[in-house]
């Protein structure tokens, strides 16, 4: 179903009346984690005004030690469905059980299977039941075929709107929180019709990366970016040395247009 041997052309996941896909350039920017009504809502004006159609904001965060921040869960949706009231942009938030999912149906436009639950085979079937397009990040340390068959499970459940996210992947590296396998995007482009995107944030680590990053995705033909976005970086409940300020951010979407015109 992954596969362009069977299905050519490329395909574009339609949310909320936005292509994501070859004819368009896609960013997803926001916190990492919603913290607050007013945080979420600030960031959100923020990067509608420099040119995201999505914002993106965490109310489940699957943390890498228990004792950090969980998120604000279903509250924090609540804020996402107001931000989207407010600034017309889609929303979209990362599901880690099935009850995260049958909350998010309720609030936002498009749920997001991050890299710790790629091979969650049951999350991805309820992904797949759910009806709402899923953005699937790489595993930490998965191949390209393990996640091309994940997304496999997904749409073996009709649901065909799935869209892939590389994030970066551990290697022996650690100048960097993970390594941008930009190789993955014209890899996935020869092997499957799905659109890809690039998260620069979470695979390197650090804010000043992420730009250079950003463009080298979109020169390889990757059909959007996710960038974390916060109003206090230094402040950030999770994620912080590699959030852009909205300064930052308008500069990098200011340098993206002349792709944006030609995607
Ligand atoms: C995220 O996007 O907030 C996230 C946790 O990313 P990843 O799953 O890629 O680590
Ligand atoms: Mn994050």
């Amino acid at each position: 179903l992954t596969n362009k041997k069977f299905h050519p052309s490329p395909t574009s996941v339609s949310v909320d009346g936005w292509a994501i896909g070859p004819e368009t350039l896609t960013i997803m920017a926001g916190p990492c984690a919603v913290e607050t009504e007013e945080q979420l809502l600030a960031i959100a004006h923020a990067v509608k005004e420099s040119g995201a159609q999505f914002v993106r904001g965490g109310a489940y965060k699957p943390r890498t030690s228990p004792y950090s921040f969980q998120g604000l869960e279903e509250e924090g949706l609540k804020y996402m469905q107001t931000a989207k009231k407010e600034t017309g942009l889609r929303t979209i938030c990362e599901v880690i059980s099935e009850d995260a999912i049958n909350a998010a149906v309720k609030y936002v436009d498009m749920i997001q299977i991050g890299a710790r639950n790629m091979q969650n085979f049951q999350l991805l079937k309820e992904a797949g039941k759910s009806g709402l397009p899923v953005l699937l990040k790489r595993g930490l340390a998965a191949t390209i075929d393990e996640w091309l068959n994940a997304a496999e499970y997904i749409i073996a459940e009709g649901n065909p709107n799935v869209v892939l996210c590389e994030r970066g992947i551990r290697t022996f590296e650690t100048a960097t929180r993970n390594t941008l396998d930009i190789s993955a995007v014209p890899v996935l482009k020869e092997k499957t019709h799905l659109p890809v995107i690039v998260d620069p944030s979470h695979a390197t680590g650090v804010y000043s990366y992420v730009p250079p990053l950003a463009k080298a995705a979109v020169a390889c033909g990757a059909d959007g970016l996710m960038i974390e976005v916060h109003n206090d970086p230094a402040h950030a409940m999770s994620d912080g040395p590699q959030s852009l300020t909205f300064e930052n951010f308008r500069e990098l979407s200011a340098e993206l247009q002349p792709y944006v015109s030609l995607a």
